[in-house]
């Protein structure tokens, strides 16, 4: 689950990590009320979504009036802000955080990760921080410094003085730069998050580090025992698809394809967006029903995949252990019966009462084409899409 900029803040600052000081606004009037609060010359306006890469949308504005802080605020509020991160669809402001400017010497890049192949938190970091970090990791790889946390012992503060000497800081600058690192790998595992990105970090006029940004992701495996990070949840900022069946317990990831996928297992159903791919389709989700799925939740499913407008053919693709094949039969009937289901619809069934099941999904009369491999399901349903597609084109 990832939270907006201004709650990580939040988090970081009670970590001990310098932040610059702000307020929430909803409203252009209230944007120019924070001001006043604030006092000082200059503002920054930032829209709150989950996303990076605002400033390069118009999505951080720094103002020296309060005029320009309402227009900024009146901009960007209501405004769907479309970054490289959002895809074309963006995402929505609702919200606005208002701060005091920081005067820039330095921008720095510092994140902490979950490194899949270390098994292990790395942090990456680089003294060339800010909006064209990107490049700059494409470019002058060597350039950027990585560090790998030991399990056992966690964070060390001689780890952490070694990054600060790493990035060239000023001697001065070197226990605050530590007090940072050690806040934020402090906040990653005690909060369990699986990602704390602060880019850009930066070195001010006065002689400070301060966070000027803060990306929070968090495991949401783990988000029970946080139940004030829980809070944070902001639906506005997901995916409408993956809101509707996270709600209803579903296992589900929205992709950009066409054929809706409703499996059994998260590695048969990664295995089913292969073979999808490999026949020439695009998958429109990925989809765990779970094991023991009762007919209601295969109904739900179809509910679920079918809320995705783009899909145009439908695979189901179930290898029953603990699940039964004439439960998911019967499932699979009701939901083309009750949601009226005209589009092509390919079912693979293997496991406990598949004889059964197969039998039920025959005996129903209805158009549904049935398939004994993995192979020859995706095959059949790439098949039947692309022919009904160019049978609704002529
Ligand atoms: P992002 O584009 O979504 O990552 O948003 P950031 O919060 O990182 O802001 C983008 C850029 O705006 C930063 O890299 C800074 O260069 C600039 N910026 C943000 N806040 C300030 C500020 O208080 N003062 C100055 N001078 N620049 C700022
Ligand atoms: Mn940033």
């Amino acid at each position: 689950m990832d939270i907006h900029e201004y709650q990580a803040k939040e988090l970081l600052k009670r970590f001990g990590v310098n932040v610059p000081r702000g307020g929430i606004a909803y409203s252009p009037e209230q944007a120019v009320y924070r001001c006043s609060e604030l006092s000082g010359e200059k503002w920054v306006v930032k829209a709150q979504i989950h996303s990076g890469a605002r400033g390069k949308a118009g999505g951080v504005r720094i103002c020296s009036t309060e005029q320009e802080v309402e227009e900024s605020a009146q901009w960007m509020l209501g405004r769907k802000l479309v970054t490289h991160q959002t895809g074309p669809q963006g995402k929505l402001v609702n919200r606005l955080y208002i701060e005091e400017a920081t005067n820039i010497v330095q921008e720095i890049y510092l994140a902490f990760v979950m490194d899949r192949t270390e098994e292990r938190v790395v942090v990456v970091a680089s003294a060339q921080g800010g909006m064209e970090i990107e490049e700059i990791s494409e470019k002058e790889p060597e350039s950027i410094i990585r560090s790998v946390v030991d399990p056992a012992v966690g964070m060390q503060s001689f780890q952490a003085r070694e990054i600060a000497f790493s990035l060239g800081l000023d001697p001065a600058l070197i226990p605050q730069a530590v007090k940072t690192i050690m806040g934020c790998y402090n906040l990653m595992n005690q909060m369990d998050a699986n990602m704390v990105e602060i880019n850009p970090l930066v070195v001010t006029g006065g002689g400070e580090i301060v966070a000027l940004d803060g990306k929070l992701s968090f495991d949401d495996n783990a988000l029970f025992r946080h139940p004030d990070v829980s809070e944070l949840r902001d639906k506005s900022q997901e995916d409408p698809r993956e809101t509707y069946a996270g709600d209803r317990g579903l296992s589900y990831i929205g992709l950009d394809g066409k054929i809706g996928c409703i499996v059994n297992g998260a590695g048969l159903a990664m295995a089913t967006l292969d073979m999808i791919k490999m026949a020439g389709g695009e998958p429109a989700n990925f989809l765990d029903v779970g094991g023991g799925a009762s007919p209601e939740r295969v109904l739900m499913s179809f509910k679920a995949v079918l809320n995705d407008r783009n899909v145009e053919a439908i695979l189901v693709n179930i290898f029953a252990g603990i699940n039964r094949c004439d439960w998911i039969a019967e499932g699979v009937i009701r939901a083309v019966k009750e949601l009226d289901l005209k589009m092509p619809l390919v079912v693979r069934l293997s496991g406990t009462n598949v004889e059964e099941g197969m039998t039920l999904l025959k005996d129903s009369g209805l158009n549904i084409e049935t398939a004994s491999s993995l192979a020859e399901a995706a095959d059949k349903v790439v098949k039947s899409w692309k022919s009904k597609s160019i049978e609704e084109a002529v």
